[in-house]
């Protein structure tokens, strides 16, 4: 909200005024930062500063993000500032979840890196190569084109552990006769991007080519419909319809899709619960996958920019069982 990133920050907002608080460390930097703000010195404790301001500034009310504020804080604010506390759900969230011309531009170039450090991985995704070697390999190469650091734990899941929706890199090797899921991403100043890929090590079978063609066949039938006014529940029921055509709907455990932006999982949500219509400038990712026990799993997994009549790719990967 304020384009500060010290690790220290509280924000007061008001119709004419914001009071960016952080603590001496950060005090030039977040000058630098968020000139249009006030930075307010937090010498001594947070209650007396944000009692001070209150009063200052007439503030009889103060919301507050209420997954974000820890109880402890709570507590100190709600005894001491004088003014009522009032939580909020996700109204800083639905206000960056549609993205100026600026973000979207930054989150394009984070999808091309992401994009680029495919290209460069594909080849060393290979029987023998160990999954936490291939995780630290995209960081370094993201690293290396400018990227600011990795998106979350990378996924690197092959064999039995594809099954595994969430299966961050471990010291397994990759073995001939494999499906391997790769989920990874990159921060680039300050937006991220978020893309999988699934390959399979050796010539795959027709089981996991037909499987392929389903969740292929879901992500197309959604990223189709993507447009200003449906619904993100809308979305993933066309998508799911698909997969529990194929007789895999049980094996499709998670929602389709998530809001990308400053965090890698945010506003909206492309699943049952998405109940609010999507917009413009809204960025979000289409990722039906299908796990089964044992066997494996398969996710394919792009971004794309939401628009007036149609939905913009942002991912361009090739999608392929390789
Ligand atoms: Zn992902
Ligand atoms: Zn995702």
């Amino acid at each position: 909200m304020s384009g500060f990133d010290g690790t220290l920050g509280y924000l007061l907002v008001s119709s004419d005024k914001a009071v960016l608080l952080t603590d001496f460390r950060y005090l030039e930097q977040a000058e630098k930062q968020a000139p249009h703000m006030e930075v307010f010195p937090l010498r001594k404790k947070l209650s007396e500063a944000v009692a001070y301001l209150c009063q200052r500034e007439g503030w009889d009310k103060v919301g507050f993000e209420e997954e974000h504020l820890t109880y402890y804080i709570y507590k100190i604010l709600s005894d001491k500032i004088g003014a009522t506390l009032i939580p909020l759900r996700q109204q800083v969230e639905k206000l960056r979840a549609v993205k100026e011309p600026l973000e979207i531009e930054l989150i394009k170039e984070a999808a091309r890196l992401t994009d680029e450090a495919f290209e460069e991985i594909r080849p060393l995704v290979r029987p023998g190569i160990v999954e936490k070697d291939v995780a630290m390999e995209l960081q370094y190469i993201l690293h290396k084109k400018g990227g600011e650091g990795p998106s979350f734990n990378y996924i690197v899941a092959s064999g039995p552990r594809s099954a595994l929706p969430h299966g961050v890199a471990s010291a397994k090797e990759l073995q001939e006769g494999e499906l391997v899921t790769i989920d990874f991403g990159v921060y680039y100043r300050g937006y991220v991007s978020d893309m999988t890929r699934t390959f399979f090590l050796g010539r795959a079978e027709k089981e996991h080519r037909e499987l392929w063609e389903v969740l292929r066949k879901a992500q197309l039938k959604a990223l189709d419909f993507i447009k200003e006014g449906v619904t993100g529940a809308e979305v993933d029921a066309l998508a799911r319809e698909v997969i529990d055509d194929a007789g895999y709907g049980d094996k499709f455990g998670h929602g389709l899709g998530h809001g990308v932006g400053l965090e890698p999982h945010e506003t909206p949500t492309l699943s049952q619960k998405g109940k609010d219509k999507l917009l413009s400038g809204m960025v979000v990712t289409v990722e039906p996958g299908v796990y089964i026990p044992e066997w494996g799993g398969i996710r394919i997994e792009d971004m794309v920019l939401v628009r007036k009549e149609n939905a913009e790719v942002l991912t361009h990967s090739p999608r392929d069982l390789i």
